[in-house]
Order: structure tokens, then C-alpha cells, then sequence
């Protein structure tokens, strides 16, 4: 199996519903996010996709987030915005721009913090 992977970052602030601590109140994080698919074959390039591809989908996704109250965005209005969710509105919304015959996305990880991550994965 072949992975290709990139990083892409955006800054959002939210807050948790249902939630008893600090992360209760509205603040912000820088978010990382990385998008891996995966492919057992390459294409005639010789790529499972190509970077600057994904880059821009993954880019066009996100610019919905950035600088924005992740709580005021749908499906965040509704949904609580944990990194968990972050990561699976991600992966599927990716899902629909690379999936093929081969290509499926990997996963999706979602960093709050350099320590704090979630990912989300469909196997
Ligand atoms: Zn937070």
C-alpha cells in the first residue's frame, strides 16, 4: 500500500456543549490538519495523488473554518466541534474529491494542540 500525506493548518475558535471544564468557554486553537490517502497502486505518474491537489482541496475545505466560530458553522451550529468530529466532516467531505477505484483516503487527524489529537478513519 501507498500513503501520500500533507499538512495544512487553520486558526478557528469553538467551544464544547455538554462539556464541564475550561474548553466550556469560547477560545481558539491553531489546528493542524493532515489528510493521508492511500492507494495499493500508483498512477501512471507515479503518485497516489498529486500534493498540490490535495493541498487546494484540503485548502478550499478549510478556508469554511478559518478565523470563523467553529460553533456558528454547520454542521457545528448543531454538531460539538471536537477534533474527532473536525476530523470526520474532513474525511468525508475528501472522501467525495479522491476517492477511486484505488484511491481511498487513509485518514484524517485533526491537532488541537502539539500534544492533542484526534484522527478518524472508516477501517
Ligand atoms: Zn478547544
Amino acid at each position: 500500500m501507498y500513503y501520500a500525506t500533507v499538512i495544512r493548518h487553520f486558526s478557528a475558535a469553538h467551544h464544547l456543549r455538554d462539556y464541564a471544564g475550561k474548553c466550556e468557554r469560547v477560545h481558539g486553537h491553531n489546528y493542524k490538519v493532515e489528510l493521508q490517502l492511500k492507494s495499493p497502486a500508483l498512477d501512471r505518474t507515479g503518485m497516489v495523488a498529486d500534493f498540490v491537489q490535495m493541498r487546494e482541496e484540503l485548502d478550499r475545505l478549510l478556508q469554511r473554518f478559518d478565523h470563523q466560530d467553529l460553533n456558528e458553522i454547520k454542521p457545528f451550529d448543531a454538531l460539538n466541534p471536537t477534533a474527532e468530529n473536525i476530523a470526520k466532516l474532513i474525511y468525508e467531505e475528501m472522501a467525495l474529491k479522491f476517492s477511486s477505484r484505488k484511491v481511498k483516503i487513509g485518514s484524517v487527524t485533526v491537532w488541537e494542540t502539539e500534544s492533542s489529537f484526534a484522527s478518524y478513519a472508516a477501517h
